[in-house]
């Protein structure tokens, strides 16, 4: 009963519009509140999509919020979900964050995650995991906002309220390798290597009522499939194959070598064996090429091996209604 309203709970977020009266209905007493809640608020690529932000997931456990990559519109994308209900993805408490790579599509929201969390009411400093380059990014972006900083935290500036929190700016940036990179009373957090254009890792969570792993951007790997062993959600991108064979071949050969098509992610999930899948960061339609249903039709065909339940996020607006 447990997994069925924690996967309900998933549903509900995904839906573009009406959740609101679903997600209301009050819970019988024999029910017992999900702990843990996945919000996907952004799903997107490089594209700039106007229905899809950058790629961006929250694990939220009780009252904490653990993010999974920032990109573009990550902030105004989490103040969309507080404003839905799931009060622990509030800018302000957005205070742990781990990021699978550092390709833009994924950190673009970086400075907006550190300065607007701040203004927002963060009061202590972000901590975030990733790979090796993370700190030299960190640095570079609070130097860049260092006029900023510094006219937010003075005496006679404009929001003094934001220099009471005199470390809600600061980052302590962890670079990190394969293993346990992160462990509180509510979760922890299991790095596994991927395979991408650049040193990346997927991340698995444990928490007290779920366990879900993220893939990031990849090839399917044999180490994914370790990382889930049965899971309760797997959250992995993947390439209609149909949609890549209208892309330049500059595309189809990067995205061979590093990412998944629907057609392997099926045979990864049938030996992982998550009791959700969760599709994202699938590559956006050209501009000017729309296809009513494709998804629904292609995709779901190509995942049809895989006999467990499936979803396939297109847009982000699920959160709020636009983007
Ligand atoms: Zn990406
Ligand atoms: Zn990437």
């Amino acid at each position: 009963m447990q997994l069925r309203r924690f996967l309900l709970f998933l549903f509900l977020m995904l839906l573009p519009n009406g959740a609101n009266t679903q997600e209301s209905k009050p819970q019988t007493s024999k029910e017992r509140p999900t702990r843990t809640k996945v919000v996907l608020l952004g799903t997107g690529t490089p594209v700039p999509d106007p229905d899809r932000s950058g790629p961006a997931t929250v694990i939220a456990v009780d009252d904490r919020a653990y993010l999974i990559d920032f990109g573009p519109g990550v902030v105004r994308r989490a103040e969309a979900a507080a404003l839905r209900g799931v009060t622990a993805v509030e800018p302000g408490n957005l205070k742990v964050a781990f990021v699978t790579h550092l390709h833009s599509d994924h950190t673009a929201g970086y400075s907006d995650l550190i300065l607007t969390g701040w203004t927002s009411g963060r009061k202590v400093a972000l901590e975030v995991y990733g790979p090796r380059g993370l700190q030299s990014m960190t640095e570079h972006i609070l130097q860049a906002y260092r006029v900023d900083i510094e006219t937010r935290t003075s005496p006679d500036g404009p929001m003094r309220d934001v220099g009471r929190f005199p470390d809600g700016w600061k980052v302590n940036a962890h670079e990190i390798k394969a293993g346990v990179i992160y462990k509180d009373e509510k979760v922890t957090v299991t790095a596994f290597a991927t395979k991408h254009a650049m040193e990346s890792y997927g991340y698995r969570f444990d928490t007290p009522d779920r366990s879900i792993v993220i893939s990031g951007d990849t090839n399917p790997v044999e180490v994914t499939i370790n990382a889930c062993n049965s899971c309760d959600v797997l959250i992995h991108e993947a390439q209609p194959l149909e949609l890549l064979a209208k892309m330049p071949e500059s595309i189809q050969s990067f995205v061979a070598k590093y990412h998944t098509t629907t057609e392997q992610l099926a045979e990864l999930a049938n030996k992982a064996k998550p009791k959700l899948l969760v599709i994202y960061h699938t590559v956006s339609f050209p501009r000017g090429l729309r296809l009513p249903g494709f998804f629904r039709s292609k995709v779901v065909r190509m995942l049809s091996t895989f006999r467990r339940k499936c979803f396939r996020k297109r847009s982000a607006r699920d959160i709020r209604g636009n983007s």
